[in-house]
């Protein structure tokens, strides 16, 4: 059997979009499952929407999200230049453009811009669009090679014939034909000498020996012509697994106006890579079972690409957000600390409090980073708050009853020395018995009272502890004077 040879082919234009990501995961599953090589080759042609900083955007990404090329720019395999436009300038495309010619698949044209304008015609969507009229199929050889030696500037056009219709394969959407006269005679070489991506692609998968390609199912109208170019050339053509498209939740193409489309997005928004990466594995594909959390190395044991679906993947933020928490409870907590320590330095400001406890009591209580900010800010000033919620109706207790136990709660915190968790439980709960309250008759407006919220990622002791008896007192105080 031959190998798996799979390739991520990013063109350089800015952030990695949440499509690509998951093209470079799947393509990377594929291979890994099957023991074959996943490549990684730069497609950066088009000079117009060449982006500065975009190859190490896709570089840094690759490395933070696991997904590891066996080769690429930066490892040579055999099959290098990576990048296109290094392998331009060995005349690979311009060679294989000359064997079309001579085969009658491809030919030279010379019209310039107003000749193809006229040529345009309107499509929906107020686009307009130029169905080449194979005006320059018809110049006589010696009216080429004058044009040529004239230094006309020129394209080199696919020909493609009106008549009969193109077949190709998806492994997703089955057989596809189309007949031929729909389909332009696109350009294969710019006026610039720079292949066009549809071209380059074609030569470079078949030159690198690429087995299997995924991609986004926008490439499905082009595809007809890639494969009449294979077959033109006498030339395997590849496995085509054009994936579903990712919508955002109300069903519209995932944009960037969504704010979370591209993997830096997520990443700046506290996201985790291994779970942007998880869930990115989760939109069209499904495992047999209902299983949600997958480490990269269980997906690459997992992943049967005949598994991914056609219906469009709906991007859930909130879904990647309880997944991201998953992955924060199962971290390391030390990792998890390191991690956290940023986001609790910038909430707790100007605070003394130990900012590693605090993130022991957190790390099962966020899905986000982000979210450390609503959890423990009132470690740092007691918000604003309704007296009202000293009023609850499990612990029997109300704003009066609160008032009394703060009062007598007060001379024994100030007494108190040792404000560890434990001793304080002890002490408070000595006192519960005493006056024969229930533990949570006594514990509630000391939270209460402390915090000023009704939910804490710590009880009334843990935060005594992490506070500290002077600033414990001063808000048991500023509480009774609240109340009375
Ligand atoms: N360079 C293309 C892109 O970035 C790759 C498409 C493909 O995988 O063939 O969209």
């Amino acid at each position: 059997m031959e190998k798996i040879r799979t390739r991520y082919a990013p063109s350089p234009t800015g952030r990695m979009h949440v499509g690509n990501l998951r093209s470079a995961l799947y393509e990377f599953l594929i291979a890994k499952h099957a023991g074959g090589d996943f490549m990684l080759r730069i497609e950066d042609t088009d000079q117009e929407r060449y982006v500065e900083g975009a190859v190490d955007i896709i570089y840094k990404t690759m490395d933070e999200t696991g997904l590891v090329a066996d080769e690429g720019p930066h490892k040579d395999g055999g099959y290098g230049p990576y990048v296109q436009s290094e392998r331009m300038k060995t005349g690979i495309y311009m060679k294989y453009a000359k064997e079309l010619i001579e085969k009658g698949e491809a030919y030279y044209c010379f019209c310039d811009k107003e000749r193809l304008d006229s040529l345009k015609t309107e499509v929906v969507d107020g686009k307009s669009i130029t169905i080449y009229d194979k005006h320059c199929l018809g110049l006589s050889k010696e009216e080429v090679e004058k044009n040529l030696s004239e230094g006309k500037p020129f394209v080199i056009r696919q020909n493609i014939p009106n008549e009969g219709s193109t077949t190709f394969h998806d492994e997703l959407y089955g057989d596809i034909t189309v007949e031929n006269s729909e389909l332009d005679d696109m350009i294969l070489i710019k006026s610039d000498g720079y292949p066009t991506y549809n071209f380059a692609n074609v030569v470079d998968d078949h030159t690198m020996n690429i087995t299997h390609v995924v991609r986004g199912n926008e490439y499905l109208s082009s595809s007809p012509k890639y494969v009449r170019l294979y077959d033109a050339f006498g030339w395997k053509v590849p496995v085509y697994i054009h994936l579903p498209l990712i919508t955002d939740e109300e069903h519209h193409k995932l944009s960037k106006r969504s704010g979370h489309a591209s993997f830096e997005d997520l990443i700046e928004q506290g996201f985790l890579p291994e779970a942007v990466i998880n869930y990115v594995a989760l939109l069209g594909w499904s495992p047999e079972d209902n299983r949600e959390i997958f480490s990269l190395d269980e997906l690459i044991k997992e992943f049967d690409y005949h598994r991914i679906s056609k219906p469009p993947a709906v991007f859930d933020i909130q879904k990647l957000k309880w997944m991201n928490g998953e992955y924060l409870k199962a971290m390391d907590e030390d990792k998890f600390y390191e991690k956290a320590k940023p986001y609790l330095e910038k909430a707790l400001e100007g605070t003394s409090v130990d900012l590693k406890k605090i993130a022991s009591k957190i790390k099962t209580r966020i899905e986000i980073f982000p979210d450390i900010e609503s959890q423990v800010d009132f470690f740092k000033k007691v918000p604003e708050y309704d007296k009202e919620i000293y009023t609850n109706k499990k612990n029997k207790i109300d704003e009066a009853g609160s008032k009394a136990v703060l009062e007598e709660v007060l001379p024994i915190l100030e007494e108190q020395t040792d404000y560890s968790n434990d001793a304080l439980y002890a002490r408070l709960l000595e006192y519960a018995e005493s006056k024969g309250y229930k533990n949570g008759y006594v514990m509630w407006p000391i939270r209460i009272a402390l915090s000023g919220k009704l939910m804490t990622p710590a009880g009334a002791t843990e935060i005594l502890e992490i506070l500290g008896k002077e600033e414990s007192v001063a808000r048991i105080k500023a509480a009774i004077s609240k109340l009375s």
